[in-house]
This record gives structure tokens, C-alpha cells and sequence, in this order.
């Protein structure tokens, strides 16, 4: 089978052999892959170490392999993004964790690659970043068709009385059906009057929405918890976040 050329966000390297890294790059024609660049950590090689670090953005050729790992080849670095200080970068790190801890290998997923891109120039341009990791989570689970549905009760349909959120259900329910839910939160209107302007809104204009530190923590727990209740990952995958709000 011929290469498939490719461009795509190294997620994570990992060293392989002697001289050689295994690479899981999201991209767009594939979604997420992983295969082995092989030579690139030994002293002859051309190839700058930028191009297999997480982060950079790469052109590649993909071999695809059955039932053994797939082979890159002629990798190129694009873009290495550069970002105003640590928070920021650490956002980009946790925003490509999650792409790797959510998305299976070779699920084409084009609208979270084209949301990751946006997501990474409102990281560079954006002043409030912890608004940008929000938004980015938020429209993140809705592609991921999770949720947050937020216009209805989950349950029964209603429009009032929205007062808890049900991870399992993906959105919020009434205040009669989640005395039924055990696993349901309570939510404020001011909470839910936040997530639908995010939902709204683009990436680029979130940078207009006054909220405290508290309630975008609040936020990001929410959207865990939703996140959680979908996935059966046995690891605390989100320990790393507390920083952003603080
Ligand atoms: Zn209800």
C-alpha cells in the first residue's frame, strides 16, 4: 500500500529501541495514529529533534501495518508553537492529553482537528486561557456527543426548574426527576447561563465573558464529571488541571 501523507499534532513520543521513537500524532485524514520513527535519536540523523517532540506540528508519511506497529517516515516539521507563558503551554499539553485519552486510534474525527487548531490559535491570542481550556472541553464533549445538553430536562422534557446536571444523562434535569437521579449535581442558573454562552460562542470571543476562577473550576468539574461517566478509564486523568484555575 502506498503512503498516505499526513499533517498532524504530536500528542506524545515515547523512546523505542536504540535510536528510534514511537510517536502518536493526531491528525487529519487519519485521526489519531501511532507508528514508529525509526534512527531519529542517533547521531547521523538529520531529522531536529523539534519534529518528535509532543507539541510540534508535523508532515508525515504514514505505512500503514496490520498487526504490527505502523511505519513514519520523511517527517517535517511545521510549526513548533510558541505560547506567552507556562499556563498557556500547560493548557496545550492538557488539551492534547485529552485528544489522546478520548479518541480511539484511526476514528477520523475532523471537527476536533479543526477545533485544536482554533483551540491553539485562541491560546496564542486570547488573554484569558482557562476560558479558552473551557471552551475547548465544552465544544470537545458535545463533537464527542456526550453532551452538555443544557435547553432541557434530560428526563422529561421540561423547561423549568432546571437545578441539577446528571453526568450519565449529559445534560441537566429538573428538579422532580433529579430527586430520582442519585448521581446528579446541583447546578446554578448563573452555572447554566455560562455553559450556554460558551456552547454559543466562538473560541475567539470568550475572552468577553466576566466569570470568577470558582465558577469556571465549577465548570471544568462538570464537564469531568460528564467526560467520566463515558469513559471506563480507570486513571486520574484529570489531576493535572487544577493549576489552570487558580
Ligand atoms: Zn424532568
Amino acid at each position: 500500500m502506498p503512503p498516505i501523507k499526513t499533517e498532524g499534532f504530536v500528542l506524545k513520543k515515547v523512546n523505542f529501541r536504540e535510536t528510534s521513537v514511537i510517536l502518536t500524532l493526531f491528525t487529519r485524514e487519519l485521526g489519531k495514529i501511532k507508528g514508529v520513527l525509526k534512527g531519529v535519536r542517533s547521531e547521523k540523523s538529520k531529522i531536529s529533534p523539534l519534529t518528535f517532540t509532543p507539541g510540534a506540528y508535523i508532515f508525515t508519511l504514514v505505512y500503514k501495518k496490520k498487526n504490527e506497529l505502523n511505519l513514519l517516515s520523511s517527517p517535517n516539521l511545521i510549526n513548533f508553537f510558541e505560547f506567552k507563558d507556562r499556563i498557556f503551554l500547560k493548557i496545550y499539553f492538557l488539551i492534547l492529553n485529552l485528544i489522546d485519552t478520548f479518541l480511539p486510534e484511526f476514528q477520523k474525527e475532523e471537527s476536533i482537528f479543526f477545533l485544536l487548531q482554533k483551540t491553539v490559535d485562541c491560546l496564542q491570542t486570547n488573554k484569558r486561557n482557562y476560558l479558552v481550556f473551557l471552551g475547548f472541553k465544552i465544544k470537545f464533549i458535545e463533537i464527542l456527543g456526550y453532551g452538555i445538553k443544557i435547553d432541557r430536562c434530560t428526563k422529561c422534557g421540561i423547561k423549568i426548574n432546571l437545578n441539577f446536571l446528571s453526568p450519565k444523562c449529559g445534560g441537566v434535569v429538573c428538579k422532580n426527576c433529579g430527586i430520582l437521579e442519585p448521581d446528579c449535581v446541583k447546578i446554578s442558573n448563573k452555572i447554566l447561563s455560562i455553559i450556554k454562552f460558551i456552547k454559543k460562542v466562538d473560541l475567539k470571543n470568550l475572552d468577553v465573558l466576566r466569570i470568577k476562577k470558582e465558577e469556571a473550576e465549577k465548570i471544568n468539574y462538570l464537564c469531568n464529571l460528564v467526560l467520566y461517566y463515558h469513559t471506563n478509564l480507570n486513571f486520574v486523568w484529570w489531576e493535572n488541571e487544577k493549576d489552570i484555575f487558580k
